[in-house]
């Protein structure tokens, strides 16, 4: 594995590949890593010849200061898990390589952005589209894989790519969780043991009301889901929506789209953890 931390050495070991008639898929990742990210290099791993992650805590998505101070950084360890699933490159290079200048573009996302984490996460989706641009500019690779615990994430990506006219794939992977059903996140070290114990309510909630919504309204669900983990002591739910799986728009009537997942944002302490969960798929 060869690890870089200059765009020039990046786009030379690109290059090279690309020369040699190599197929390029690109895991963008802000380290920490999990088996979450894990399960997006194998992915990877195994529909491109060459595989190169990105480990970069990008300044420009973080609306909250405290968030990105205290976001985790594990280099050597993310190297070694990156190294035992055969990424080829990694790239971790500093703020000042991937910002030589403050990049004051401001992106119109459009209706995607404008719902659950825009208005809750100004100016988090605007740096998503900066850092992940940049990247797509410095890789251009042929693929490039996002998990779905990020789920209005993707919808803003493919947004940007279709904007700027990237010729590339976007590969959406699955949630990984732990064992009790909480989704793996980089946050989650960050939780209390007392609040660990009870975060999986969230995912319990979510899939309990799979059965739930069978025979109730989408108002109904949300407030089953909503009052269900804010039951619990230090939990609090941010937003319980059911969006159409494509737009994002919130839906009112189960009949109101073909494909309905529900994304949540829930305190946990002070800690913000992300889930959702597909009702159908028509
Ligand atoms: P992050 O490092 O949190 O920016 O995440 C990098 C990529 O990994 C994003 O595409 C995330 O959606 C994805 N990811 C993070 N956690 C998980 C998970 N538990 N399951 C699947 N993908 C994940």
């Amino acid at each position: 594995m060869l690890t870089v931390t200059t765009v020039k050495e990046l786009k030379s070991a690109v290059k090279q590949a690309r020369e040699a008639g190599k197929s390029i898929g690109l895991v963008p990742t802000m380290g920490a890593l999990h088996e979450g990210h894990k399960s997006l290099v194998d992915r990877c791993r195994k529909e491109n010849n060459v595989v190169v992650v990105s480990v970069f805590v990008n300044p420009t998505q973080f609306n909250n200061k405290e968030d990105l101070r205290t976001y985790p950084r594990t280099e050597e360890a993310d190297k070694a898990l990156l190294e035992a699933a055969g990424c080829d490159v990694v790239f971790m290079p500093t703020v000042e390589e991937v910002y030589p200048e403050p990049d004051t573009r401001v992106f119109n996302l459009g209706p995607v952005a404008e719902v659950m984490e825009g208005p809750m996460r100004p100016g988090h989706f605007n740096g998503v589209a900066q850092v992940v641009s940049k990247l797509f500019m410095m890789v251009e690779p042929d693929r490039a894989y996002f998990g779905e615990k990020d789920f209005q994430q993707i919808a803003v990506i493919r947004e940007m790519v279709r904007q700027l006219g990237f010729k590339l794939e976007i590969v959406p992977c699955p949630i990984v969780r732990e064992a009790d059903g909480l989704a793996k996140s980089s946050r989650n070290v960050r939780l209390t043991p007392e609040n660990r114990a009870v975060a999986p309510c969230i995912y319990r909630l979510l899939s309990e009301s799979l059965d739930f919504a069978q025979s109730h309204s989408v108002e109904e669900t949300i407030a089953f889901v909503t009052g269900g983990i804010n039951a619990h002591d230090a939990m609090e739910v941010e937003y319980y929506q059911i969006v159409d799986g494509i737009t994002m728009q919130p839906i009112t009537e189960w009949a109101d789209t073909g494909y309905a997942v529900g994304c949540i944002t829930v305190y946990c302490g002070d800690v913000r953890l992300i889930d959702n969960i597909t009702y159908f798929r028509k």
